[in-house]
């Protein structure tokens, strides 16, 4: 079943994550939330040191369980990132290494594809450095219903990643009133709102979107109304 990045990591209090026609998924309250609520505590389901292989990557991913493997495979992957991982010689040759290091100690049936499975692989690196967050232990970690959550240049919560007893904890609060049913909105790059609208849309390219958050879309409509302001009068 979709758990829509919910796993056993994460705790979440008046939100939930659900699909969004169009794209692709959202985090919804579920009731009112005040300033200074705490939305969502999750822990990584993956972690990886910041020049971590694609060997941990793929050792890491197999010791999760059922559940949590189908929650992470679920995670958008950003198609130029599969593409440049495939197009990454040297990321063939360590996952084919991979690969042919499990074969040999018996930990994958001879029949399996190893094509396949190192395409898998693949992916999956691609799809980690889609979704994962640093944290304050120097490593990359991969919180999935965090993930779930979509962009705006006005955020409504923060989400610091403290070390908690040896785990990256991301505690995500919020910074605005939000209503029951508003999304959730975190920001993908900090220091947004100081940017003008052409430097943020430009960033944000580096996620394979064009922004449409309350912010821009003002900022848009600002400008078109400046731009008619400038023709000359009949
Ligand atoms: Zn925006």
């Amino acid at each position: 079943m979709e758990t829509f990045g919910i796993t056993d990591r994460t705790k979440i209090y008046g939100a939930e994550v659900r699909p969004v026609p169009g794209i692709g998924f959202g985090m919804f309250a579920t009731k009112n939330l005040e300033v200074g609520d705490i939305v969502m505590i999750e822990y990584p389901v993956i972690e990886i040191g910041h020049a971590g292989s694609i060997a941990e990557l793929c050792d890491r991913y197999f010791s999760l369980p059922p559940a949590e493997l189908r929650t992470v495979d679920a995670l958008h992957c950003d198609p130029t990132k599969l593409e440049d991982a495939i197009a990454n010689p040297q990321h063939q040759d360590n996952v084919y290494r991979w690969v042919h290091k499990k074969q040999r100690a018996g930990e994958f049936l001879p029949e399996t594809d190893t094509h396949q499975v190192a395409w898998l692989l693949l992916r999956l690196w691609a799809l980690f450095w889609t979704n994962c967050s640093a944290t304050p232990n120097n490593k990359s970690g991969l919180y999935p219903a965090f993930s779930r959550a979509n962009h705006s240049c006005r955020p409504n919560v923060t989400w610091p990643i403290e070390m908690m007893d040896g785990e990256a904890k991301l505690t995500m609060t919020a910074t605005r009133e939000i209503r029951a049913g508003q999304e959730i909105f975190v920001t993908y790059c900090s220091s947004m709102r100081t940017l003008p609208l052409k430097e943020r849309r430009s960033k944000l390219m580096n996620w394979g979107f064009t922004c449409r958050c309350e912010l821009c879309t003002s900022e848009e409509e600002k400008l078109a109304h400046g731009g008619r302001s400038l023709r000359p009068r009949r």
